[in-house]
């Protein structure tokens, strides 16, 4: 047993929400020798494993048959009469959830965390309140709720429409959706059904989806979607939504005729799930959109209050959410002090062709000012070469032009996810353009185009230095 324990309270350490930053701090706090206790009010694993990243990339799996039985006739292959069974898909996925969310409640009774399957609210610096009325009191207290899909209270019909949550659980498959938002959440999506045979409309209200990624990224996936068939309209917002005998019409507001569909996917962000937590109440400071304020730590206005994960509303994935429990249950109950890093994060948007992208945007690296060299290349992936399908692969790398430093990866297509991963280890370690050419090349793949792109396709000169 480590210091932790403190006979002052009834456990060392109360964790509010059982999903990935609150599973990894616990079960870490545990070994550490704590007295550890979980809240969790809905399902053990959290929006990860339960109704997020897992069961999300299941759907992507799903969706990719229909293409790769359509490649097969390239290669001589005749695939016989397919089709695709929702109910069936859908039950298979949730049997694996639950596994899942049994492993995360065993690991944890293993490391000796007691779980309350309840809701838990925060009653003071040192106490928390459960549902069936007890008091727990804790020498720490870890908010770790995570987030929920924001919704727009003001529209009219909005009670026809799911969010990410229903989406997983729908009892059929909707032959025509909309989905409003350009977020990777609502891309996502549109991949998905678009692969199942649905047909797709996703509707945005700025002109490209994906804000925040490198320009070509976004230009190169909107062109691939459109070559799917899936119905683009930027610059739109949803004025209402009626139902009606033929399913749900949904109207705009500038201009855009109104379309018809099945269901209607609202994926317009999520917002922090501190609403009703007892927060405010005990001292704890909020941000503008109820995201609770932390220090590198993790640690709030409450010095002994602690948030990690999509509560804080730093970066909004689950690596970053295990990261921030691991390293604030090392620090408080460890005796190994360290801070999650938040430079440099290597993600993936499970699109249909995938994105992996880690360091800047080609606009974010000319605001620094720096010279920059673009190497950019777009190609037809082999495999396509002899099945014929009409799609390409972007390749983007941002070099200083004085330091020869890697500043950002783009990669648009097949295994974007798992090439960004490694190309993330060399870009953390600050490797330069000089590293990556003299690596030699993995031949024949894609992600060769990587280490031997050789001429810069455009060059941006260093910025005068404002007077
Ligand atoms: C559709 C979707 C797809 C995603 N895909 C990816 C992906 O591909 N890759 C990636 O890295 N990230 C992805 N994410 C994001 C990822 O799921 C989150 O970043 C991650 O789950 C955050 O972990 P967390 O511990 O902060 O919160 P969560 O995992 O959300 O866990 C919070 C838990 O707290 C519980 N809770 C809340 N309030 C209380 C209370 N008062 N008492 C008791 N329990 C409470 C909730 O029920 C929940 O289980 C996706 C998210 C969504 C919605």
């Amino acid at each position: 047993m480590s210091s932790a324990a403190d006979p002052r309270f009834d456990v060392d350490l109360f964790v509010i929400g059982g999903g990935s930053g609150g599973v990894r701090a616990a079960r870490i706090a545990a070994t550490h020798g704590a007295r550890v206790m979980v809240a969790e009010e809905y399902r053990m694993g959290g929006t990860c494993v339960i109704r997020g990243c897992v069961p999300k990339k299941l759907m992507v799996y799903a969706s990719q048959f229909h293409e790769h039985f359509e490649d097969a006739a390239g290669f001589g292959w005749t695939v016989g009469e397919t089709s695709f069974d929702w109910p069936r898909f859908i039950a298979a996925k949730d049997r694996e959830i639950s596994r899942l969310e049994g492993i995360y409640g065993t690991n944890l009774t293993k490391a000796g965390v007691e779980i309350v399957a309840q809701r838990a609210t925060v009653a003071g610096p040192n106490a928390v309140t459960l549902a069936d009325g007890r008091t727990i009191t804790a020498k720490y207290i870890l908010i770790a709720t995570g987030g929920r899909p924001s919704t727009d209270e003001t529209l009219p019909g909005r009670e026809h429409t799911i969010s990410s949550n229903e989406v997983f659980h729908l009892p059929e498959q909707p032959k025509r959706i909309v989905i409003a938002g350009g977020g990777y959440i609502a891309v996502e999506f549109a991949g998905v059904f678009a692969g199942l045979g649905s047909e797709v409309t996703l509707v945005y209200r700025g002109d490209k989806v994906l804000r925040g990624f490198d320009e070509d990224v976004r230009d190169h996936l909107m062109a691939e979607y459109q070559k799917k068939g899936i119905r683009l309209v930027m610059g739109e917002v949803f004025t209402g939504i009626e139902k009606g005998a033929d399913g749900l019409t949904v109207s705009f507001r500038n201009g855009h005729a109104p379309v018809v569909a099945d269901q209607v996917l609202m994926a317009i962000g999520r917002k922090p799930n501190t609403a009703g937590l007892g927060l405010e109440a005990a001292g704890v400071k909020l941000g503008k959109s109820g995201e609770v304020l932390v220090d590198a730590d993790s640690r709030t206005s409450v010095p002994s209050i602690y948030a990690v994960g999509d509560v804080t509303d730093r970066v909004n994935l689950t690596p970053v959410a295990i990261r921030e429990g691991h390293a604030f249950a090392d620090t408080v109950f460890g005796g190994k002090a360290w801070t999650a890093d938040h430079q440099l994060i290597p993600t993936a948007v499970f699109s249909e062709p995938e994105i992996g992208t880690v360091g800047l945007s080609e606009a974010e690296a000319l605001a620094t000012g720096c010279a920059l060299d673009v190497y950019k290349a777009t190609f037809r992936p082999m495999k396509h070469t002899i099945s014929g399908r009409d799609t390409r692969m972007l390749m983007k790398l941002l070099v200083d032009g004085e330091t020869d430093r890697v500043l950002g990866v783009h990669v648009c297509g097949p295994d974007a996810g798992e090439m960004i991963q490694l190309a993330g280890i060399a870009v953390k370690m600050g490797a330069t353009k000089a590293d990556f050419d003299s690596t030699m090349a993995v031949h024949p793949t894609a992600a060769e185009e990587l280490v031997t792109m050789r001429t810069p396709s455009h060059r941006h000169p260093k910025a005068p230095k404002a007077a």
